[in-house]
């Protein structure tokens, strides 16, 4: 295990259709992603992806949330690319996809009109909309960082379910989470983590932020990095006061 100091690292990060999925400010965790690289003297190489983009490889991809409107166009444009990134995550690339752009990585979405969207199956989770909306904050633990919660806000009214070896990210202790039926929050596979926590996520939960850097790092390099400490005690206030909050 190598900490990361002076070692002189990169990661490439892409954003994907910013500029139609960036709901409740989900760019937040693209600008979380990049400071905490650059606090610790990790290179970043930035991509904007819009519509009619080449899609090249990158250690991290990020993918925000939207409306049904704007999935449709964003849903067109990653089925293209779909190959692609399905070959990019079996070669270890991770993916951070948040609600709408969750939805868009599992295998469809279907909104309450229009259109069955055709989604890239990184994911093996499948999408229809519900008769309601779940909207208010969420609390949810997961086994896969310490602190194991992670905190955010849903709103959304696709109910998600999870097939094959997918796995939940976690299970809600307040919210409604996946469905808001089997306690399932998120989803993730190989390296693709899929959540409907916008707030924005990474912010108030740096510990999963610092995880998700490190899987890329070990995508780039082959071992384990292990990232230098930050003062995350503002990121961590954020973190607890949220906690168990339902209102
Ligand atoms: N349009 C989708 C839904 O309502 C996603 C919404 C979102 O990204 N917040 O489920």
């Amino acid at each position: 295990m190598q900490f990361v100091k002076d070692m002189n690292l990169k990661i490439s990060i892409a954003h994907l259709y910013p500029k139609l999925l960036n709901l409740y400010g989900d760019i937040g965790n693209v600008i979380t992603l990049r400071k905490r690289c650059e606090w610790r003297g990790i290179n970043v190489e930035f991509d904007e992806i819009n519509i009619g983009d080449d899609i090249k490889e990158h250690d991290l991809f990020f993918i925000g949330g939207g409306q049904d409107k704007q999935q449709a166009e964003v849903a067109q444009e990653l089925f293209k690319n779909k190959e692609n990134l399905l070959t990019q995550r079996d070669n270890g690339a991770v993916f951070l996809g948040i609600c709408g752009g969750y939805q868009l990585l599992g295998r469809y979405y279907q909104p309450n009109c229009g259109d069955r969207l055709q989604g890239i199956a990184l994911l093996d989770v499948y999408t229809v909309a519900g008769k309601n909306r779940f909207i208010g904050n969420v609390t949810a633990k997961t086994n896969l960082v310490v602190p194991e919660t992670l905190v955010g806000f849903e709103n959304h009214s696709g109910l998600t379910y999870l097939e094959g070896d997918t796995r939940p990210l976690a299970f809600v202790t307040v919210g409604n989470g996946n469905n808001g039926k089997d306690k399932t929050e998120g989803a993730y596979y190989k390296n693709v983590f899929g959540t409907y926590l916008h707030g924005s996520l990474l912010p108030k939960n740096p510990h999963f932020a610092d995880y998700l850097i490190e899987l890329a790092l070990k995508k780039r390099y082959g071992k384990d990095i292990k990232l230098s400490m930050l003062d995350d005690t503002i990121e961590t206030c954020a973190h607890k006061a949220l906690v168990g909050k339902a209102y």
